[in-house]
């Protein structure tokens, strides 16, 4: 589902280059859950970035379902994104003014896709409720719901659990579960040790690369 060789990637601060990814080698099988850990600024959520086609690579190979990432034209990428890719972030990044099935058929255009999708995350009966009126963990999964609507092969996630309590985490993940179960491969950015426990996989960002984490 990925293949990544010798990527990197800095970001630009006045003169200075920041080295950020720094020769990252990477095999993600179709339909494995993969856990990605690290500290705090070594490049998680760049790399995230890069795979999911929201940012250039300086250079390297990134193969992402079946498409070449690196160097593809701007409405090429856009279409890639839009089909191959569900991003879920911390924060839900829900447009305000639009119910929770507006939202999530801002990313599908179909509304009775957007409610079974919603139906499928717990929210049956929340359709025509608004942002503010939900609470964190409800929002996290309307977030999900959009991710996940159109069916993407790759599920990108940056932390997903880390603004939720112990319950409604374990909700989110019992969600990414299943959809993983369902065929999707899904690579989870996580500081959660009951995320990472989950995962049939663990890597681990070093020193700009990435590393295999030893199971046990
Ligand atoms: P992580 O997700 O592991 O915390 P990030 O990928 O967000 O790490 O960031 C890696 C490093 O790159 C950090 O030092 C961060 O400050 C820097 N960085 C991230 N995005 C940008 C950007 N758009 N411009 C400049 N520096 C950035
Ligand atoms: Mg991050």
């Amino acid at each position: 589902m990925i293949h990544a060789s010798d990527l990197y990637k800095s970001y630009q601060t006045g003169a200075t280059a920041l080295p950020v990814l720094r020769g990252v080698d990477l095999e993600i099988a179709a339909g494995s859950f993969t856990a990605l850990l690290g500290p705090s600024g070594s490049g998680k959520s760049t790399l995230l970035s890069l795979i999911g086609g929201l940012e250039p690579a300086d250079r390297g190979r990134l193969t992402v379902a079946g498409v070449e990432v690196v160097g593809l034209a701007p409405e090429a990428l856009r279409r890639f994104r839009a089909t191959r890719i569900g991003f879920v972030f911390q924060s839900p990044h829900l447009l305000p003014t639009l119910t929770a099935q507006e939202n999530v058929e801002i990313a599908s255009g179909d509304p009775r896709r957007a409610a079974a999708m919603l139906e499928a995350v717990g929210l049956g009966d929340r359709l025509d409720a608004w942002p503010d009126h939900l609470s964190g963990g409800q929002r996290q999964r309307v977030a999900l719901a959009r991710a996940l609507v159109h069916r993407p092969p790759l599920i990108l996630a940056d932390e997903p659990t880390g603004s939720l309590d112990q319950q409604t985490g374990a909700r989110v993940l019992d969600l990414l579960e299943q959809i993983r179960h369902a065929g999707a491969t899904l690579l989870v950015v996580t500081h959660d040790p009951a995320v990472a426990a989950r995962a049939d996989r663990t890597i681990r960002l070093c020193d700009g690369r990435v590393v295999e984490e030893q199971a046990g």
